[in-house]
């Protein structure tokens, strides 16, 4: 199947072309021309699916049309709301790609920078937009941007979305978009309330599912490593001094673990740094394109900052904390062997996750493959629920007596100032 065949406009097939992209992926080929026919669609697909130029393509090709075919646009017209800036950041690069050679004006807006820049951009003219819910709503509300013109919306990332709070948001956003629309909603997975949600925004929509979202790519391959606590970073260098690891990421579950591990990376000479919700954005896009130039060799992530981590040819993701919902070891691992390029998925598990490994092997529908020789096998057993339960009881009396400590250090420094 060529890219021609799905009624794509010349244009954006040479962009394409440019690109160096040969054929679409499964879910570009069934949404593409269903989009372009004027329906409504419920996409069931992860990252590394092509499912950013399965929505934007044929946005791009209906605006244009519209503008060539005379139509005047004075506000925006295309709407693509997505969970994460560094998300709004590569559709709306990607659309800048594709839409080069057309008449289409596009921008992203998202929150943690000032707005000046973003408003000022808005007010040259803008057809398709990206944003992230927030700042979206903000600029709506200060009458900066008018969504009364939709003709196109798009939601993408939904599951994702609700897991990060943005569901009244997204109820107030769907309101003040005018009924006569075309709707794309995408979602990596699909319980119920995503269910719910997707039927009050789409009409009758097509059902587009590539990959059902317990899948993992064919392209992938994975393997584990069983270890200790307190061995984890030292068998992460082990790992990392596999030459054949070029770059990767590595995926930490809280902002805490990754600066901490980052800092430990350094000292061992590793070119790493951490992004995460923590960091100021200006910080975290300055990492990114660091990353992406190879001048960082291990970029050290947390769950929400890497949703819109794209690297061309990342080979290798490590997990170094296995997450307890498995459907995020999915999108985590998801973040190499894209589009048909091979990867290597790493994870660590220490005592305490070995279940959450059992519950993601249920999941995908596979066992790992055990990487058994290494020099900090697991020795430990995973505490019982009688130890485990000691164990917070002793962290919390800890946390307190610090707590208290800290407290009475600072007293007794006023009262000592004080006289
Ligand atoms: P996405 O699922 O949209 O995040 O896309 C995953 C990656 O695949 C991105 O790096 C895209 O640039 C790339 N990609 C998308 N469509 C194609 C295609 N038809 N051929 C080759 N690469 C593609």
């Amino acid at each position: 199947m060529k890219f021609r065949e799905l009624g794509i406009i010349d244009p954006i097939l040479r962009a394409l072309e440019d690109k160096g992209y040969e054929t679409p992926t499964p879910i570009q080929e069934e949404a593409i021309p269903a989009v372009l026919a004027g329906r409504d669609i419920l996409g069931v697909a992860q990252t590394g699916t092509g499912k950013t130029a399965a929505f934007a393509i044929p946005v791009i090709q209906h605006i244009h049309e519209l503008k060539q075919s005379g139509g005047r646009l004075r506000d925006v017209s295309g709407l693509i709301i997505t969970p994460t800036r560094e998300l709004a950041i590569q559709i709306d690069e990607n659309i800048k790609t594709y839409a080069k050679y057309t008449t289409v004006r596009h921008t992203v807006i998202f929150g943690g920078v000032k707005q000046h820049h973003q408003v000022r951009k808005l007010q040259q003219g803008v057809d398709i937009l990206v944003a992230t819910p927030g700042r979206l709503l903000d600029l709506v509300n200060q009458g900066i941007i008018d969504l009364s013109q939709i003709k196109y919306f798009v939601l993408d990332e939904a599951d994702r979305m609700l897991d990060m709070g943005f569901i009244n948001d997204i109820k107030k956003i769907i309101k003040i978009l005018p009924s006569k629309r075309q709707s794309l909603f995408f979602s990596a997975t699909m319980p119920d309330n995503i269910v719910r949600l997707s039927r009050d925004i789409l009409d009758r929509p097509k059902r587009v599912e590539v990959t059902p979202a317990s899948s993992t790519a064919e392209t992938l391959e994975q393997v584990i490593y069983y270890t200790n606590k307190a061995t984890k970073r030292n068998l992460l260098v082990h790992v990392l001094k596999n030459p054949e690891i070029q770059q990767v990421l590595v995926f930490s579950r809280t902002k805490h673990g990754a600066d901490k591990l980052v800092r430990y990376l350094k000292q061992k000479h590793f070119a790493a740094a951490a992004i995460h919700g923590d960091k100021a954005q200006n910080q975290r896009q300055k990492v990114l394109k660091q990353f992406k130039a190879g001048q960082l060799r291990v970029l050290v992530a947390t769950d929400i900052a890497s949703r819109g981590i794209d690297i061309n040819q990342l080979e290798h993701v490590i997990n170094y904390d296995i997450p307890n919902e498995p459907e995020t070891y999915v999108h985590r691992i998801g973040r190499s062997g894209r589009a048909g390029n091979s990867g290597l998925a790493i994870s660590i598990s220490e005592p305490e996750e070995n279940t959450y490994v059992k519950d993601i092997e249920r999941l995908i529908g596979k066992r790992i493959p055990v990487i058994q020789d290494h020099p900090y096998p697991q020795t430990d057993k995973p505490m019982t629920a009688k130890e485990k339960k000691e164990w917070n009881k002793e962290k919390q009396r800890r946390k307190q007596e610090f707590f208290a400590n800290r407290k009475k250090s600072r007293n007794a420094g006023t009262s000592r100032r004080s006289r």
